[in-house]
């Protein structure tokens, strides 16, 4: 397995993450002003401030567990499952790079109890 591919794959992710998340936070603060031409599109679906702080917990949400997955990398434990120590599978990680349990365990148990990543 290439972890390095996948490494890069959750860092190039973050960033996307985090930038969605200045966009967000950009519309929040200047609500009274004229929204960007390249926001027009998405502003249709963000139209209340409800969905946005919805969206923008859920982007925190998965930023965190996406350092929570390279912390692991770096730790050299990305392979292991958290919970059970068992290999998780390859496929797994290629589909969701920032799982950190086998599918077993995933669907035994939150993964906010592990990761602590709830807000
Ligand atoms: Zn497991």
């Amino acid at each position: 397995m290439n972890v390095d591919k996948l490494k890069q794959t959750l860092i190039q992710h973050k960033a996307e993450l985090a930038e969605r998340q200045q966009r967000v936070a950009r519309y929040t603060r200047h609500r009274d002003e004229p929204l960007p031409p390249d926001f027009a599109e998405q502003a249709v679906e963000l139209e209340n401030e409800e969905t946005l702080v919805a969206l923008d917990n859920e982007m925190s949400q998965e930023i965190c567990q996406i350092d929570h997955a390279l912390r692991r990398i770096d730790a050299d434990q990305y392979l292991e499952c958290e919970q059970c120590g068992e290999p998780i599978a390859e496929r797994r990680l290629i589909a969701v790079p920032y799982a950190t349990r086998c599918i077993q365990c995933a669907n035994g148990i939150s993964a906010r109890a592990i990761t602590g990543c709830s807000r």
